[in-house]
Parts: C-alpha cells; structure tokens; sequence
C-alpha cells in the first residue's frame, strides 16, 4: 500500500507548525505523496479557516514546495470546502480554483437563527449541546437530519473531489450520548445519502483523524457506512486528517484494516498519473 495522505492542515488555518514540517514528516515516514487541504475561507469570521487574505499565500506557498521537493515527494495542492447552507456561492468560486488539484467538500457549520451565527457542529461537547438545545429544541434526530441533508446538499452544489468525514455529527455522541447508530431512523438518514454519493461520485474518505485525537472510537465513516458504500463499489480513500506532523500516518494502517474487513481490496490515490485506485496489501 502507498503511504500518502491528502487531508493535511497546518497554520495557515488550524493545523500547528509549517507546510514545510509536514512535507519533512511525511519524507520520514516514508510517503510517497502528501495533499494539502487548508480550511478554505467562509464568507464570516471563523477561526478554523484561513482568512480570504491569506488564501494567495496559502496556493503559492505550497505550490513553491512543489517544486521544491520535486522528484523527492509528490506534493498536491487542495483545499478543504465547507459547505455553507445559506451562501453557497462564494464557497462554488473556491471549488472552481484553477490552481486546485482536488477539493475535499466538508460540512461543519450550521447557521443558528437565535444566535444569529455560524456555529461548528464538531466544536466543543458544550457548543455541540448548546446547537441541539437552542435551534433543535433537544430533538437530536432532527439535528442529526438536518446534518445529512446539508451533507446531501454539499454534493449537488460543490460536487468535490472527496467528501469529508461523513459522518462527522458521530463526534459529539461518545457512548451513545444522544442516539445510536443501530437506530432506524439514523441509519435511513445515512441511507438517504446513498443516491446522492452515486450521482455525483465523490470518492468518500476513511477520515482517523476522530480517533487520532481521542475523539471517537471508530473511523469516519463507521465501518457499517463502509460496509453499504462497498456494497454498492463506491470509491474510498484513507485521509489522516492531520493537524500535527507527527499524526500525519495516524491509525492509517488501523484503517487498512477495517476497509479490508468490510470488503474493500483497492483505495484510491492521487498520483503523477492522476487517480489511481491502489491495491491494498
Ligand atoms: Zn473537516
Ligand atoms: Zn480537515
């Protein structure tokens, strides 16, 4: 299996340490190729995402290590979208960015009308309670609803290379907190998603980025989400998510693992060649 990761973020956005110590850790570790996907800016103060100022520097400082590290390590230049349910527009101009080699399409704010601003729904477990008291009424199911259809939404306006963490609204229930994934309801809600993956064919990520900072215990997408995407051949590809150096490999073999369990024999790679899907072994 290649060793490569294309869901990287450092401090530009909310990552810690330069580009150029990730490309350093990721020769270390032996990768072969290495994506950036700095938070895109959104069209409000937030500070997981760069600033719209800062977004010039951000293309030219990684395509300055391209060339830099030519012929040493594969470097890719994306970005990570959000999708932003009441102003899709500025976030379809980013999604269009010549400069971009992929884009990966994540849905992490949600626009309270109480408070009247965005708030991230994979914040705090205080912030996260707080989403569900005040604009949900404490109904989870309709927040957790009303997360899957933004994330159905997210594919049929952005229509990116990779759809992040899908199922991120996970974070936020350690021991089944607020539902559990056996639920009827949870898994149509996921199901519901299905028509939208194939339509628009993202490939879909295993993001451990959830376990690697002790958030969760499994992998984003659960390995019964994976289970029906490889059912139904949907292409994957393992991300680390990382926001440190040193986490740029993290529970990537874990990983392997568990796509294989559900199935899986290939993941997919950006390379030289453009995307290829990679034996696993
Ligand atoms: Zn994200
Ligand atoms: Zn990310």
């Amino acid at each position: 299996m290649l060793k490569t990761n294309y869901h990287t973020h450092y401090s530009i956005c909310d990552g810690k340490g330069e580009a150029e110590e990730y490309v350093v850790a990721a020769l270390q570790k032996g990768f072969t190729a290495l994506g950036f996907s700095s938070h895109a800016p959104v069209p409000f103060e937030n500070p997981t995402n760069m600033n719209q100022e800062d977004l010039p520097k951000y293309l030219k400082t990684i395509q300055t290590l391209k060339s830099q590290y030519q012929g040493k390590l594969e470097i890719y230049l994306g970005l990570e979208i959000d999708h932003i349910h009441e102003h899709p527009e500025p976030q379809k101009q980013l999604i269009a960015l010549p400069e971009l080699d992929y884009s990966i399409g994540s849905f992490h704010c949600m626009w309270s009308p109480k408070r009247k601003e965005y708030r991230e729904i994979d914040s705090t477990p205080e912030i996260f309670r707080a989403i569900l008291d005040e604009d949900f009424g404490g109904n989870i199911r309709q927040f957790v609803e009303r997360y899957y259809q933004y994330l159905a939404e997210l594919l049929e306006t952005l229509q990116p290379t990779i759809l992040g963490h899908f199922d991120l609204i996970k974070k936020n229930n350690p021991d089944t907190l607020y539902f559990k994934e056996t639920e009827p309801w949870y898994q149509q809600a996921v199901r519901d998603m299905l028509p939208y993956i194939r339509k628009y064919e993202p490939i879909v990520e295993v993001n451990t980025g959830g376990i690697a900072r002790g958030k969760t215990k499994e992998v984003y997408p659960s390995p019964w989400i994976l289970y029906e995407l490889r059912k139904e051949d949907i292409p994957i590809m393992i991300n680390t998510d990382a926001h440190t150096p040193d986490l740029l490999d993290a529970f990537m073999e874990e990983a392997s693992y568990i796509v294989k369990d559900v199935g899986y024999r290939k993941v997919w790679n950006l390379t030289s060649k453009g995307w290829i899907a990679q034996p696993l072994d």
